[in-house]
């Protein structure tokens, strides 16, 4: 296990919400249905007016773990539904090797809308900057605070360092078991759309099973 770092979920009216803020959009007393259709709204950040729709985390209320990826890619921006492109095929693949069942997990992402430019035809993904993601920081705290997970798993970099602070770095800290000051514990991986981006086989074969390695380690905690 590593060091034990501070909650991630702020104490809501600590600090006064922003326009440029989601916290002026989650409701009182949240459901997940509540902050659902609440986050439908959310207008905090300019992503709003580039993404077709806001993808918000789905999955069991009851889950155990909460995967939190960096933001919607393409397919999941049209759909409107979380890790349901290519890599959220690879997603499903390392947590059925490594014998976590994905319907009993919760997937969403630090960012609820597609941040992206346009490349000829297509619409190529970009990283959101440190403003976007914490306004939509709210969101990804009320999610926590309502599931009230054992663990939540951040994939890539974004979402790692939306929890665990700008200087996290995967590469180095990745499948480590970190434990907050709120009854779960935080982990660090790779993001699956990182895989697919490896040069050659060889080296995507390498991160798929770096990648399962490191969910094999929740199971401890479930
Ligand atoms: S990305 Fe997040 S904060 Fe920005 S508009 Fe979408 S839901 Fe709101």
């Amino acid at each position: 296990m590593g060091q034990v770092v501070d909650a991630p979920v702020r104490k809501r009216g600590a600090k006064k919400p922003s326009a440029e803020s989601a916290a002026v959009f989650i409701p009182e007393n949240p459901t997940y249905e509540k902050l659902r259709k609440a986050a439908l709204g959310c207008t905090a950040c300019p992503l709003w007016k580039s993404g077709t729709q806001t993808v918000f985390g789905e999955g069991p209320v009851k889950a155990k773990i909460i995967l939190v990826g960096e933001q919607p890619g393409d397919e999941e921006d049209l759909e409107g539904h979380p890790f349901v492109g290519p890599a959220g095929k690879v997603l499903d693949k390392a947590l059925e090797e490594a014998g976590i069942v994905r319907g009993e997990c919760y997937v969403t992402n630090a960012v609820k809308h597609f941040k992206w430019e346009p490349s000829g035809k297509r619409r190529i993904h970009k990283t959101p900057n440190a403003r976007e993601v914490a306004a939509c920081r709210p969101w990804l705290d009320a999610e926590i605070a309502l599931l009230k997970p054992k663990v939540v798993v951040c994939l890539g970099a974004t979402a790692a360092q939306a929890l665990l602070g700008r200087n996290f770095k995967v590469t180095e800290r990745h499948g480590e078991l970190i434990e907050t000051n709120s009854g779960f514990h935080v982990m660090a991986t790779v993001h699956p759309s990182a895989i697919l981006r490896m040069p050659d086989d060889e080296a995507r074969h390498r991160e798929r099973e770096r990648f399962t390695e490191d969910l094999r380690k929740l199971k401890k905690l479930i």
